[in-house]
Order: structure tokens, then C-alpha cells, then sequence
């Protein structure tokens, strides 16, 4: 994929980045050698391909699988940031693959004596992880060739209930402290990844918020009938969405 198309914010972070409802989208794909997608104002990458160096800042990366590809700039990730004093990062990985991945970063540890700390989180397809108080991931089946997931970002916000719109500050505070609960939690599907995967996640009951994500990440060819209503953004790199249709040429 390239970084072209409409600029970000103009930070560093976003500079060059697509601009897709509402999030910065920065990455690259091109299938057998390298995948990254990114969502800098997230700090969110999935997948790290080779590592390449924009991916740096990102504190939290989800792997979808362990094909080299997606998964072989993994320790480079790790080291760099080290290397630059940057926080450990999370990295979220299918849970059958956790072992090898930390048996992966104490052979790098035995081999160079360098520390390279990071969160290693396992997570099994349904389970989910707090990114932020207001940002969770789920992880879902795809269907690939070796183990496979792919994760939807929620976001989760507390909106006040209906019968308390229009009371004052004050009569909202003390409702508050009596204890009475005055939000309540809407969860949405923002975003969507699935790395490599074929067809078959459309399909499954249990990846309805996949679909209804606001960005869809696809490892992709051309449109399948089945996706028809969807436009198809990134030719290349598979980054679909329903509502930017003005991206089509
Ligand atoms: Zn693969």
C-alpha cells in the first residue's frame, strides 16, 4: 500500500497518512513480503511486516499470525524502541503462539544481551484487551493456512441517560454521589483487521461487528460479490470503508 491520499493532521505521526472517518491510516502491504497497517493517533499498528520505522511510536501492536510477513520485523520492533528508551509496547498475539514468540525473544536476549522489554499478551479468538479506559480490542476468527485471528478496535464511551438531559451540573453531580446511575455504556465497532484470511470470516455468526466496523482491514484482492457494497479504497493494501466513496477513481 501506499501512503498517499488525503494528509492527516499534519503532525509527524500523521504526516503522509490517509485520512479515513476520522483516524489517520498509515501502512503497507504487499502480499509474501510485508504487512503493517497504522493507526498512529491510536498508537495502534497491526501486524509489523519488516518493521518499517514509521511503525515505532505505535505503544501497541496486534499480530494476526506468524507468517513471516506479518510477524518477522517483531524483535527489530521490540530493540528499536529500546534502543530510543521508548515504553515497553504491548503486543497482543494469537495465544497459540505465545510460547514461541517468547522463546523467539530469549534467543535474541541469549544471542545480543539486550534486554528487550515488552508486554506479550495472548489472546484467545472472543477474548478482548483494554488498549485504554475508552478502547478495547476483540479478537476474531479468520481462516488461514496456519493460526489465524484478526481484532475489531471498540470504542466505549458513557453517555447520559435520557431522563437526566437538561439537569444542571449540580443536580447531575449530587445525583452522582447518592450513587444513582446517571450513563450508561455505548460500545462500537471502529475498526477492523484480519491479516490473511479467506472469505470464510464473513460468513462466521460470531464476526457481526466485523462487518459493522466503521474500517475494514482487509488482506485483499479485488472485491468479492459479497463485499459489492463496499468501496475498495487502498487497491493494494485493502482498506475498505462504506462511507468514503469520494476515494474511488
Ligand atoms: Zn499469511
Amino acid at each position: 500500500m501506499g501512503t498517499g491520499g488525503t494528509s492527516g493532521s499534519g503532525s509527524d505521526k500523521t504526516k503522509g497518512a490517509m485520512n479515513i472517518e476520522g483516524y489517520p491510516v498509515k501502512g503497507l502491504s504487499i502480499a509474501g513480503h510485508e504487512t503493517c497497517v497504522m493507526f498512529p493517533t491510536l498508537k495502534l499498528a497491526f501486524d509489523i511486516g519488516r518493521f518499517p520505522q514509521q511503525a515505532i511510536s505505535h505503544d501497541f501492536l496486534c499480530i494476526s499470525h506468524a507468517h513471516m510477513d506479518h510477524i518477522g520485523g517483531l524483535p527489530m520492533y521490540v530493540a528499536t524502541r529500546g534502543l530510543f528508551s521508548m515504553k515497553p509496547p504491548t503486543i497482543l498475539v494469537p495465544k497459540c503462539i505465545k510460547k514461541d514468540v517468547e522463546q523467539l525473544f530469549e534467543v535474541h536476549r541469549r544471542m545480543d544481551q539486550s534486554e528487550l522489554k515488552h508486554n506479550l499478551i495472548g489472546l484467545d479468538v472472543g477474548e478482548e484487551f483494554y488498549l485504554r479506559k475508552d478502547l478495547k480490542v476483540r479478537a476474531f476468527q479468520t481462516y488461514h493456512a496456519i493460526p489465524s485471528q484478526g481484532y475489531v478496535v471498540y470504542s466505549i464511551r458513557q453517555k447520559l441517560k435520557q431522563e437526566y438531559v437538561g439537569l444542571s451540573g449540580n443536580e447531575i453531580k449530587n445525583l452522582k454521589s447518592s450513587g444513582v446511575e446517571i450513563t450508561y455504556t455505548i460500545t462500537a465497532p471502529e475498526i477492523a483487521f484480519t491479516g490473511d484470511t479467506m472469505s470464510d470470516f464473513i460468513v462466521d455468526q460470531n464476526n457481526t461487528d466485523v462487518l459493522r466496523s466503521r474500517i475494514l482491514v482487509m488482506e485483499g484482492e479485488k472485491p468479492e460479490r459479497s463485499l459489492s457494497q463496499l468501496c475498495y479504497l487502498f487497491m493494494e493494501c485493502g482498506v475498505w470503508s462504506d462511507v468514503k466513496c469520494e476515494h474511488l477513481s
